[in-house]
């Protein structure tokens, strides 16, 4: 009861607390014939369930003919996960935009579906767009939202959900989908329907040349109620993970402060919560996570993720103004927007046709500050010694500390290995193909055998996680590269890396890809053999000269 009691002088101490964040500017008030969100209807207090965000899309139908509904996927409970498409006119399908000036544009909320200030705030730009005549962003944009992307996890609602954050009172869903799975951590082995889903019918079928995903924060202490990274890795194009980190949001982030009021800063963690001076650091530059995925396909990605300790109402118009701040951005800037993505594409393919020497896949890759820092409306902290225990307790006070830290935010391969123009695979599991064309990728088998001086990883040691996660025990492998020369038999696989989802294409294929297949265990069956000691090798061949072959796509 104690621990209950305090805890709760705590969280109203911390409420109270951010009572003082000045409020976003630019309220919205819906345009008078428009619905209102739940969150909007109950001050705040509660937030959509399924149902509503359903009734909600059907109220919006009925008043605008500039909106349909597609289905993005059924979920693992039968929920039918709606994908709005908003555009004057609404395109009848992707081809009809193949001549047209407008870009497409991705909004996403509910992946975890604990935070929902994106489900509210999507469903209100959604409303608002279509019905308030100022907003002039259809000119120009196609806009996509998906604003319940985690519809199993929503529903399942209650207030103990996500302890530490302040608001909806009425409580918020669970962070896992149906299969009790992560979907920010999907995206690479796409073992969910949500992640499929959103591959086949928004990132295939409709191209949008960004994607928006909706999160909040889980921990450090600060003022700005938005935060915001881009795409990380450093084996996606680096033009576009530069664009979007020097050029885009600095952009987006000055827009959102002087026309909409809200605060925002580059996303992080202090690296050591006992001493913030020491710097501000982003999460991780794996391609599990959505928008880093989104990164590898040659797409702009945006993550957002808003205060956790800000008021529900707070998050809502941060996040609001934020999405309404990306569309300024992108209705000014649609051309060219337009032409970074087409060049990054024609850049991958060129490099797959001949690979240099110097075009590398990288690997051991740790993060690096940045020439700039950054700034962060922070507080000071207070360390309790715990006895018995290397970890002090750590409080928040209310004294206000402007901080200037370096942002380890620059992620970079400690080593690379050579970018082949193809990857032969021969082996027949009908799972591998699957998985590939999963994700998009241009897939072909080889119609007649060839002997190929090919590049080998004779795999030396395979460790298996300890801790089961996502539900695998993923595999950390060492091994040697040796060039061998082999038949390949009719029907290996053939994977080129000169396609526009080449860079995906050797995340998922090099042997040592810290979230590739061979980490997510789908050719466990290939590397041990039974009653052998030791390790086979990696049944993925890398072909460094081009080559003219038989072969042909898998459907
Ligand atoms: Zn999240």
């Amino acid at each position: 009861m104690k621990a209950v009691a305090q805890f709760r002088i705590a969280l109203a101490a911390l409420i109270a607390a951010h009572l003082l964040i000045p409020a976003p500017g630019a309220a919205q008030t819906a345009p008078a014939a428009g619905p209102r969100t739940t969150a909007e209807a109950t001050d705040y207090a509660a937030t959509s369930t399924f149902a509503e965000v359903i009734s909600f899309i059907r109220e919006l139908q009925r008043l605008s003919p500039f909106l349909r509904a597609e289905t993005l996927c059924t979920s693992t409970e039968g929920r039918e996960v709606p994908l709005l498409v908003i555009g004057k006119p609404v395109p009848q399908d992707p081809l009809a935009l193949r001549y047209d000036k407008r870009i497409v544009v991705y909004f996403q909320a509910n992946i975890h579906a604990g935070e929902v200030e994106g489900k509210e705030a999507t469903l209100m730009l959604a409303r608002d767009v279509l019905l308030d005549p100022r907003l002039p962003y259809l000119d120009r944009i196609v806009l996509l939202i998906a604003p319940i992307f985690n519809a199993d996890g929503n529903d399942k609602m209650d207030p103990r959900n996500r302890p530490g954050q302040v608001g909806p009172e009425k409580g918020s869903g669970v962070r896992h989908n149906g299969q009790n799975l992560d979907l920010n951590r999907d995206a690479m082995k796409l073992e969910s329907p949500e992640l499929r889903g959103l591959v086949r019918n928004v990132l295939v079928r409709w191209d949008p040349l960004l994607l928006v995903d909706c999160h909040t924060t889980n921990g450090s202490y600060h003022e700005e109620p938005v935060s915001y990274s881009g795409p990380l890795s450093p084996n996606g194009d680096p033009a576009l993970v530069a664009y979007v980190r020097d050029k885009m949001l600095p952009a987006v982030d000055a827009t959102l402060e002087k026309k909409h009021g809200t605060l925002s800063i580059p996303y992080g963690d202090p690296v050591d919560f006992r001493d913030m001076e020491k710097g501000w650091q982003n999460f991780s530059h794996q391609p599990r996570y959505l928008t880093n995925y989104i990164g590898l396909r040659n797409r702009l990605a945006i993550l957002d993720e808003n205060y956790s300790y800000a008021d529900f109402r707070t998050r809502v118009l941060g996040n609001y103004n934020l999405l309404r701040s990306i569309l300024d951005y992108c209705a000014a800037n649609a051309p060219e927007l337009a032409r970074l993505v087409a060049e990054a594409d024609a850049r991958t393919v060129e490099r797959g046709l001949a690979p240099k020497e110097t075009d590398t896949f990288g690997l051991d890759i740790e993060a690096r500050a940045l020439p700039d820092k950054v700034t962060v409306r922070g507080y000071e902290t207070e360390v309790i010694p715990r006895e018995g225990s290397p970890f002090p307790q750590l409080k928040r006070t209310d004294r206000k500390r402007t901080y200037v830290m370096p942002y380890f935010a620059d992620f970079f391969p400690k080593r690379s290995v050579r970018l082949p123009c193809a990857y032969l695979i021969p082996v027949f599991d009908p799972a591998i193909p699957v998985k590939l064309r999963q994700h998009g990728l241009a897939v072909e088998r080889l119609t007649e055998a060839v002997t190929l001086e090919a590049e080998a990883f004779r795999l030396k040691e395979i460790k298996g996680a300890e801790r089961l996660f996502q539900g695998h025990r993923t595999n950390a492998v060492t091994g040697e590269y040796a060039v061998e020369t082999r038949q390949f038999p009719k029907g290996t696989l053939l994977v080129r890396t000169a396609q526009p989802l080449g860079r995906l294409a050797s995340y998922l294929l090099e042997a040592e890809s810290d979230d590739g297949l061979l980490f997510w265990n789908f050719f466990d069956s290939y590397i041990v053999r039974q009653w052998g000691r030791g390790a086979e090798t990696y049944p993925v061949f890398k072909l460094f000269s081009p080559r003219d072959l038989a072969a042909a796509g898998v459907d």
